[in-house]
């Protein structure tokens, strides 16, 4: 895996006369060893639809008088970097313009991305004849070039009304006023369209990269990722994707086999800031992060109009990639280690056909659903997790979480069952758990279902101690399931309110308060594991209450006993992770603190010191020596059986730690 790779931008409208006036190879040659790149995605053409070389096929930039992209490529590949070319697929305003009848299609027939009396980001249907064109251009380059491979930009399944798509449908035996349907056949299509790239590409030259890219890789369609050589997941933190989406993204992606990079970028915001620089701290730990995740990381920067990589950039992203590169010895082939299985709510409306988008980020700050809230919790409890899907094998998983949505049919309940039955424990909540189509538990909780609550906020009492919280009635805000008990070992009781707060009956207070006299079950432990009657994975998302994580965390550590891999100290907003390379057991640290500011942004500007970092780790071998890597200084730790101890004195950002 190429670890320190750039995304290049360079979109430039055809009125602009001085492009490329500037670019030297010299100049470009200089900015890739700043940026201490390793791989590069070099534009050939792009969401203008203009090429950067000169075209049979497509319309070379009108104010381009060289062969910008055979100069890119003749550096890069002087320096060792892999390179291939970012050709736009669903966004070529210069066609769009000519070829209205290749137009992606609104359920209304209105141009998908936007009226044609605006210019650009008017989308093309992959099911028309400009996918023809678009794979002739793509022969045209490959056979042309001696690139690497291609990113074909903005390419998803994308439900279309357009001629072709109705004509299609009606073939098929698919109802065009379905939804299902709709999505069935943009399926179709894109699986088609996919295969086609990968046959053109195989023509040209055998071994050449292939990633479509439509913003997101759902989490549960394995299948679909598969259709690419490796993955490269967008998701720029300051942009809409927000800081959760890319761990989130990335446990499921790296559970499929394939190399993974993050791609985020070195502007403030999100694409095509130009002139936006990140904070220099925010680009070192986006990188670690990416590899703490598991992942290579691809950088998005853009090449001004008169085609120079500006030195700001240059040195943004250099600073970054050099403590990358150092560490990249103990990052490499390394294998990741997950305590916990998340069947979380993306997987499931994948499985069960009913995804909410197709091409958009999800999980993102801004959503609060459940699966964001989930990651949140584990993240920040140190949990070591992977994303699973039906397919998935669960033995390696301690512990499986259900969050808040997850109905099972039968062959999800015989999954969850069997994994139960082999050991497993499930940790579940809301309406996880209960029968698909049936308010009927699948799964042993020693619950039986009583209904929806009562009030749409209610309270949370608790049998357990929460850390740093005196015991009392907790309210909680995101509603969930009442339950009986059945057997079950009851760990918390739902107290009704003492009325509903509405306009003939309220207290002053937002809330009633708890009603003592009016208790039933609210948290129940059976053979499956431990259910909890409330939507508490949706409620960290939205009310980001302490308490409702703090009770995750104190079921989960019931469950895990003493099976964690890895207990830390560091605090809330610090990540861990552990990875095995070779012989060797390689922890991930790091902090830094994104903060909201602005509108919705968060920012990363003050990287503290973290001091005295804790750490138990399982181990199943005699260690002889813990370092500080890259900078090899040993520390000393203590071993017990199978775990060690030790104390990591002072980091910065980020800190890995060498177990052999
Ligand atoms: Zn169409």
């Amino acid at each position: 895996m190429r670890y320190r790779q750039l995304q290049l931008e360079f979109q430039m409208d055809e009125k602009y006369e001085h492009l490329a006036k500037n670019f030297t190879k010299e100049k470009f040659r200089q900015a890739l060893i700043d940026c201490h790149a390793d791989h590069i995605n070099l534009m050939a053409k792009c969401h203008h639809g203009w090429s950067y070389f000169p075209t049979e096929v497509g319309g070379m930039h009108p104010n381009l008088d060289f062969d910008l992209l055979k100069e890119e490529l003749e550096v890069a590949h002087e320096l060792g970097l892999k390179a291939p070319v970012y050709v736009s697929c669903g966004l070529d305003e210069r066609i769009s313009q000519m070829h209205h009848d290749w137009h992606a299609r609104t359920k209304d027939g209105e141009v998908q991305g936007g009226t044609l009396d605006k210019r650009y980001s008017h989308v093309l249907c992959i099911n028309s004849d400009y996918f023809d064109f678009y794979l002739a251009h793509v022969e045209e380059i490959c056979t042309k070039y001696d690139v690497d491979g291609l990113f074909a930009d903005i390419i998803s399944v994308r439900p279309c009304y357009c001629d072709n798509c109705r004509r299609g449908m009606a073939e098929m035996g698919l109802d065009v006023e379905n939804e299902s349907d709709v999505v069935a056949y943009a399926e179709s299509v894109y699986v088609r369209c996919a295969k086609k790239l990968r046959e053109t590409l195989d023509k040209c030259r055998p071994g050449l990269s292939l990633f479509l890219n439509g913003g997101h890789v759902r989490r549960g369609r394995g299948d679909l990722a598969k259709l690419n050589t490796h993955l490269e997941l967008e998701s720029l933190p300051t942009g809409k994707w927000g800081y959760d989406h890319f761990p989130l993204s990335a446990s499921y992606a790296r559970t499929l086999g394939m190399d993974v990079a993050g791609m985020t970028a070195m502007y403030h915001l999100s694409w095509s800031d130009v002139g936006g620089y990140k904070h220099p701290d925010a680009m070192r730990y986006e990188v670690f992060l990416s590899a703490a995740c598991g992942a290579g990381s691809s950088i998005g920067c853009g090449m001004g109009g008169n085609g120079v990589i500006d030195n700001a950039t240059c040195k943004l992203i250099g600073k970054a990639y050099a403590e990358l590169e150092k560490a990249e010895p103990w990052l490499k082939d390394s294998k990741h280690l997950a305590d916990v299985g998340v069947f979380g709510a993306e997987i499931s409306q994948n499985y069960y056909g009913t995804s909410r988008t197709f091409s958009i980020s999800q999980g993102g700050e801004n959503k609060g659903d459940c699966d964001a809230g989930c990651v949140r919790m584990l993240l920040e409890g140190h949990y070591l997790f992977d994303s699973v899907d039906a397919d998935s094998d669960l033995s390696k998983y301690k512990v499986i979480i259900l969050p808040d949505e997850i109905r099972l049919d039968e062959r999800l309940e015989k999954k969850f069952n069997d994994y139960v039955a082999d050991g497993g424990k499930i940790l579940a909540s809301g309406r996880s758990g209960l029968c698909h189509g049936e308010d009927k538990f699948a799964l042993d909780f020693g619950v039986e279902y009583a209904g929806a609550p009562k009030y749409p906020e209610d309270y949370i009492l608790p049998d357990f101690e929460i850390r740093d919280f005196e015991n009392a009635a907790f309210v909680m805000y995101a509603g969930g399931t009442r339950i009986k008990e059945n057997g079950g070992e009851i760990m918390a009781k739902r107290l009704n309110p003492c009325f509903k707060n509405e306009w003939i009956h309220f207290g002053s207070q937002g809330h009633a308060g708890p009603d003592y006299n009016d208790a039933e079950p609210g948290i129940a432990k059976g053979n499956a594991g431990i259910y909890i009657g409330w939507n508490i994975f949706e409620e960290y998302a939205t009310s980001g209450s302490t308490i409702a994580k703090r009770i995750v965390c104190h079921l989960l550590d019931e469950l895990l006993g003493d099976n964690k891999t890895i207990s830390t100290n560091l605090p809330a907003q610090g990540v861990v992770a552990v990875a095995d390379q070779n012989d060797r057991r390689i922890v991930h640290l790091l902090y830094a603190a994104p903060v909201k500011r602005g509108n919705g942004v968060q920012v990363i500007e003050d990287v503290l010191p973290i001091y005295g970092t804790d750490v138990t780790l399982e181990v199943d071998k005699e260690i002889s020596k813990v370092t500080l890597v890259p900078q090899g200084e040993d520390i000393p730790f203590e071993q017990i059986g199978n775990h060690i101890n030790f104390l990591v004195p002072k980091f910065t950002c980020h800190q890995l730690v060498c177990v052999e």
